[in-house]
């Protein structure tokens, strides 16, 4: 059977425009689908825009428009945006869309009948940034910590999924799964946060009367559903639940991918969610950490928020991907700033890769006329090769692309060193080693090809342009295929040409 890989990004709140934090998520996401599908698994991109609740409806009244015109166009944004960063989905998924409605009611409705849901009083603290009701211990002075205003006193009816009486069953269900939760310090989280008794049942409904902007709820017309009780369920209904009967199949090979600040929802509310309804739990969440910017928070009223589509201008987009997804560590913070982009694209990109495919290249001109010689190499580099291939497959099932493009580079590295050990301009003096020069560039360009093949998920535009430099097409077949060494064919013309990636000045 084939495998199948569902993976998800948050569906992202369109109270702003695209910016590092979700512009990371969805590169990350975009990266993993594209290796698993070369890899053969049956893949699937999810991503889209979150569009309900008290905030958006406020931000719509302020720029004087329709909460659902308010939506639509900045929805559109992130649309866009992907599109020009050349990220590619497979879906993307609007919280307003009629089928996410119905499948969202279609969900309550199915836990309303099995009990699950009760509809009780309730006094309580209610922050309007957080969009609900505050506990004890979120309050610092009498103030929400995030927003460090007063929340207000609300009471009001509403409708409480019985969330609590599932703790237990979910703390069992994330001790025996290891890799329920990674890295394993937000399992450790989530595990003491179930432990520690702070956690209560979960209100699900707004009242009509103070919030219109969302979906209401199937079984009582005077309330719409909490923004995360609507949201949540866009995972599903992304792929068709409940009608399309290939959802299940896909659910069944299904990644959450998220930022750290949405652990509890994902954590904690999505899997209770779903074993009330019957449903199997995901396969794994990811949690990333923050992107910080110059070691200070990035939001927007620092007004320090950074917009990809001008990195792409300045940088060229691969070259800001490559950054973002070997700067952060999995799991930990990450801090951006310009000049270490341009630290990695000088060291990484343009002095390691590019390098090495220039004086490649450069001799391969000088010594065979740019034509690949008939040669079946020193089989030095195949062996690094196929270690590094193994090493990447592991880390990216780890989640950590981070460290797989860590050991892509020793690769590079490699061919650099084997370069410099060889000195083929020495070699390039003596006739009678002619066969060797031919073996040692061989070797050189077919590590290159190779390097390429690794870097097709990574870096989608930067690999089609090594390829033709090595005069072939870009290759076809799975991942495994693909990686086979030896393939570079004697008699294929390469291209000199310009640097792969220019090296950026400083002063
Ligand atoms: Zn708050």
């Amino acid at each position: 059977m084939t495998e199948q890989f569902y993976i998800t990004t948050p569906i992202y709140y369109p109270n702003a425009s695209p910016h590092i934090g979700s512009t990371y998520t969805t590169s990350y996401a975009d990266t993993l689908s594209r290796y698993h599908r070369l890899k053969g698994a049956d893949t699937y991109f999810l991503t889209g825009t979150d569009e309900h609740g008290e905030k958006i409806a406020e931000a719509a009244e302020k720029a004087g428009v329709t909460p659902q015109a308010f939506v639509d166009q900045i929805s559109n944004r992130f649309r866009s945006t992907w599109d020009e960063l050349g990220l590619k989905p497979n879906g993307f998924i609007r919280t307003t869309d009629p089928d996410h409605q119905h499948a969202v009611q279609h969900f309550w409705q199915l836990l309303y009948d099995k009990g699950e849901i009760e509809f009780r009083g309730y006094t309580g603290r209610y922050c309007v940034g957080c969009e609900r009701y505050l506990t004890e211990r979120e309050l610092e002075n009498g103030k929400c910590v995030q927003h460090l205003t007063e929340p207000e006193a609300r009471t009001e009816e509403n409708y409480f999924f019985k969330m609590s009486q599932h703790f237990d069953w979910l703390i069992q269900e994330i001790e025996s799964n290891p890799e329920l939760i990674t890295p394993e310090r937000y399992r450790n989280e989530v595990l003491s946060m179930l432990r520690s008794g702070g956690l209560e049942d979960l209100c699900i409904s707004r009242p009509k009367s103070r919030l219109e902007w969302g979906i209401p709820l199937p079984f009582d017309d005077g309330y719409v559903l909490y923004v995360w009780a609507d949201a949540l369920i866009n995972y599903l209904s992304g792929v068709g639940y409940p009608d399309q009967a290939s959802w299940e199949t896909r659910w069944n090979g299904v990644h959450h991918l998220i930022a750290k600040d949405i652990l509890k929802p994902h954590a904690v509310f999505w899997p209770i969610m779903l074993h009330a309804a019957g449903l199997p739990l995901y396969k794994g969440l990811h949690v990333h950490g923050y992107w910080s910017m110059d070691n200070q928070k990035i939001s927007k009223s620092l007004g320090n928020l950074v917009d990809p589509l001008v990195m792409k201008e300045k940088y060229g987009f691969d070259p800001f991907r490559y950054y973002l997804l070997r700067e952060m560590p999995f799991g930990l913070d990450g801090d951006f700033s310009e000049e270490a982009v341009v630290r990695r694209i000088n060291d990484d990109l343009a002095n390691d890769l590019g390098n090495l495919l220039n004086r490649t290249i450069g001799m391969l001109h000088k010594y065979f006329d740019g034509i690949v010689p008939d040669s079946a190499g020193e089989h030095v580099l195949s062996e690094t090769a196929s270690r590094v291939a193994e090493e990447v497959d592991v880390q990216l099932q780890a989640f950590s692309t981070q460290r797989a493009l860590t050991v892509i580079w020793e690769l590079v590295s490699a061919a650099n060193k084997y370069i410099d050990t060889r000195a083929p301009w020495k070699l390039a003096k003596d006739e009678s080693q002619r066969d060797s020069l031919a073996a040692v560039l061989y070797e050189c360009l077919e590590a290159l090809r190779v390097t390429a093949v690794l870097l097709e998920s990574f870096l989608p535009e930067t690999s089609p342009r090594i390829f033709e430099r090595l005069g072939i097409e870009p290759p076809t077949g799975l991942l495994g295929e693909r990686l086979r060494w030896g393939q570079l064919p004697a008699g294929a013309t390469t291209l000199k040409g310009e640097p792969l990636f220019p090296r950026i000045e400083t002063d």
